[in-house]
């Protein structure tokens, strides 16, 4: 197929990549002109504009920060839909709010174009790996219509419901992320506070009732997880303020739901004052710095923990 790919950051160039081999043609548009030379030195074509990257496809995926990115991307006079033929299928696989996915579904339905909601999970390692998990919300047509595509991107591909149901899923999942990080974080430094050595109670928590991925995959006390970021001075990984910012859509649709979310409001909090500290670029597990004690970071530096240390404190 001939795709338009416009967002090519950390998620959307090893997305683009993967499409690219498994045989796609693709059109691409991003603002940072590096981020285009990249794929266009891997076999893609330069377009100047959303409009010029949506003209002549077959398909049309977008993967850009937030909703006023996408809905300016979509409908400005250089747009997607100033380009993009009827009939032709838009993807939107960025991390937004519900209802600002019915206004794009919307747009794009008077334009005669199916849209489609795709958020993602599973990180820049799942996009590089072609192992995403996509959440896809829209009619059983559009889903059966994008289906293949997404599947060069991904390893399971779920249709959650009509429009907006995707991101709805994806709201509630980093919702728990976010609670069972801060959970973990929180548990691993009394354990530390209380004298017990923390490899020893990580392996226990990820035998026991506590395990989760938080703890068993990605926790944030150095020197339990080899791969984890905390073993990398938090680089890398899920940023800080994108956890942020999926807590707030979060919180936001909760309150127009008038849907009680405490322990939501409460994490929301504890990744606010890590971003206003100064630590917004960094991982999210490293919101364990919240609680540890002076100095025991700068002990676990020695075992690898060399990020920001005590900024977010
Ligand atoms: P990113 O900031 O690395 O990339 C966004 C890209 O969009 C950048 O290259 C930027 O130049 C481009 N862009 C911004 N405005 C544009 C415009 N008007 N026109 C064209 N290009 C524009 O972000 P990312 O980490 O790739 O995340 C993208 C989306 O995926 C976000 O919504 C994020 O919440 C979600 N997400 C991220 C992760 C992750 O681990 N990073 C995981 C799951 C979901």
């Amino acid at each position: 197929m001939k795709i338009g790919f416009i967002g090519l950051g950390n998620m959307g160039a090893p997305m683009a990549l993967n499409l690219l081999k498994a045989g796609h043609a693709l059109n691409v548009f991003d603002l940072s002109e590096a981020a285009v030379r990249a794929l266009v030195e891997a076999g893609a074509q330069a377009a100047g504009s959303p409009k010029a990257a949506a003209s002549d496809v077959e398909c049309v995926i977008t993967m850009l920060p937030a909703a006023a990115h996408v809905r300016s991307v979509l409908s400005a006079d250089d747009g997607v839909l100033a380009g993009i033929a009827r009939g032709v299928p838009i993807i939107d696989s960025s991390t937004i709010d519900p209802v600002s996915v019915k206004a794009c579904a919307e747009l794009a339905a008077q334009h005669g174009n199916p849209f489609v909601d795709a958020p993602v999970s599973g990180g820049t390692g799942g996009a590089a790996a072609g192992t995403l998990t996509f959440m896809v919300g829209g009619s059983a047509s559009a889903y059966e219509q994008v289906k293949p595509v997404l599947l060069a991107m991904g390893k399971n591909i779920v249709h959650c419901g009509d429009t907006g149901t995707g991101q709805v899923a994806k709201i509630c999942n980093n919702l728990v992320l976010g609670i069972s990080m801060a959970g973990v974080a929180e548990a691993m430094a009394l354990g530390e506070a209380l004298g017990i050595d923390t490899k020893v109670l990580g392996g226990i928590i990820n035998t026991s009732t506590g395990r989760c991925w938080s703890s068993d995959t990605y926790n944030p006390m150095p020197g339990v997880i080899d791969t984890a970021p905390a073993a990398r001075g938090y680089s890398g990984g899920f940023g800080t303020d994108l956890m942020l910012k999926d807590l707030g859509l979060a919180t936001d649709a909760a309150r127009g739901a008038r849907q009680p979310v405490y322990l939501g409001a409460l994490a929301q909090q504890l990744y606010q004052t890590m971003s206003t500290n100064g630590a917004g670029r960094l991982d999210f597990s490293a919101v364990i710095k919240l609680y540890r004690r002076e100095g025991a970071a700068d002990a676990a530096s020695d075992k690898g923990d060399k990020g920001d240390k005590g900024g977010a404190r």
